[in-house]
Order: structure tokens, then sequence, then C-alpha cells
């Protein structure tokens, strides 16, 4: 069975406020993206990799995370696009004949052996599986006012990794960019939409954070520290 996973790095992180892009900011040792990127070359159940960037940064990404780290297992390394949706789907396109894909942000450093072997496990059962993890806030639906308060119990935080088998979610795709796509912030909302198959919701980690904002770069520090403590 073959299993490429698309990294998405293509994203200009504005909600950082640094001039640099999150998935380049460094994270204790080594900079956010090289975490995702090592844990996908040592995982025995990825063939292969796609590496998706800025079109001005391929080669900065070869240099600077391929080379340097020898992350051997990148067949491309492919522009993105204005959304990441966009950035998907070019992915997606640069994939070579593979059964599943596996979509990750790039800006997600935390990915964990724990977190893949629930991913691969269940990836076999339901062909179409997202990691999550239970909200602990309470969520609201609000225009100017509240609207609603969906019943906690029901309600996911969704983060990546987020497997599918490789037809389902490029034909899910391919229909769902000749709608309005400007809404699709999550592949499994592709599929939902579009895949007519359902979605299955697999264990992610608390720990498995997007670094988005300023903050997120603290916390990522201490567990990023943790991870390569545990590694020494
Ligand atoms: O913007 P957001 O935090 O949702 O981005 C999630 C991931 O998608 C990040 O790793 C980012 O680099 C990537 N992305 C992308 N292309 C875009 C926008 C985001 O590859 N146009």
């Amino acid at each position: 069975m073959k299993c490429t996973a698309i990294i998405l790095a293509a994203g200009q992180g504005k909600r950082m406020k640094s001039n640099v892009q999150k998935q380049f900011l460094q994270l204790g040792e080594y900079p956010v993206l090289y975490y995702s990127l090592k844990a996908f070359q040592d995982s025995p159940e990825i063939t292969d990799i796609v590496l998706v960037c800025g079109k001005t940064e391929i080669n900065y990404c070869k240099d600077a995370f391929v080379q340097k780290y020898h992350i051997d297992k990148v067949s491309e390394v492919v522009a993105g696009g204005k959304e990441r949706y966009e950035s998907v789907y070019q992915g997606l396109c640069a994939c070579h004949k593979t059964d599943y894909v596996l979509i990750h942000d790039g800006a997600r450093p935390m990915v964990s052996e724990d977190i893949l072997e629930r991913c691969f496990q269940d990836a076999q059962k339901y062909n179409a599986c997202v990691a999550a993890v239970p909200v602990k806030d309470t969520i609201k639906i609000a225009d100017e006012n509240v609207v609603s308060t969906p019943d906690r119990s029901h309600v996911w935080n969704v983060q990546t990794p987020q497997i599918f088998e490789y037809h389902l979610i490029k034909e899910a795709y391919e229909k769902a960019l000749m709608h309005d796509s400007s809404r699709i912030t999550d592949d499994a909302m592709v599929v939902e939409d579009y895949g007519n198959h359902e979605v299955w919701l697999y264990e992610g980690s608390y720990k498995n954070i997007k670094i988005t904002t300023p903050e997120d770069l603290e916390i990522g520090e201490i567990f990023a520290r943790e991870t390569y403590d545990k590694k020494k």
C-alpha cells in the first residue's frame, strides 16, 4: 500500500505578524517545518512526501530542509496557491500513483508516532479519517449577537493529519473547485460536501497545535523541547 504525505507550507501566516512565515520560524532546536518533515521521513507507512510551499521558496525549501536534513522521501517540492485548498489541490496533482494521501499542515510540528499509528490503523477501515480532539471551551455561533450554543459534547477541534483514499479526495476536490470554494478550511469538508462518503474522526492530541499566533510559538517551544529531550 502506497501512502503519500502532502505537507502544506505555502501559507503567508498573517496572524503571526512576523516577516518570516510561521513554518520557517525557529521552534527550539529546529524550524517549525522540520518537525513534521522528520516525522513523515521516519514513519514506515509513508512512501513519499510532496512538499507544497510558496513559488519563490521552492529552492529555499530544497536546500534548507530536504538537503540539509536528508529528508529523502521528498519526491516533489511544488508551488501552492493563494488559499489552503488551492495548495492542497496542487499537492494532490503532484502525487505519483498512490493509494492513500495524508494531508498535513506544515505549521503543526507536534505530529507524533502515536497520532500516526491511530491515523493509519483507521485509514484502512474508513478511507477518510481526520484527527480531532473534544473542544475544551463552550462554543457560540454568533453574528453581532449570539445565535446559538451547540451541545459541547458534539463539538470537536479538527486537526491534521487528515488521511484519504487518493481517488476519493482528488475527485471530491475537483467537484468542489467547480463550486464556491472560498469556505473550504479543511479537507474533510470537501469529502463531506462532494465525496458522498462518511468522514471518521480519530483521536488527535491537545499537543498537536497549529502554530498560528505568537503565543503558540511559546507553547510549541515547550512541546518541541520535550520531544527533542526524549529523543536525545
Ligand atoms: O492558514 P492556516 O493556518 O489555516 O494554514 C494551515 C496550513 O496550510 C499551514 O501549514 C500553511 O502553510 C498552509 N497553507 C498553504 N497554502 C495557503 C495557505 C495555508 O499551504 N495558501
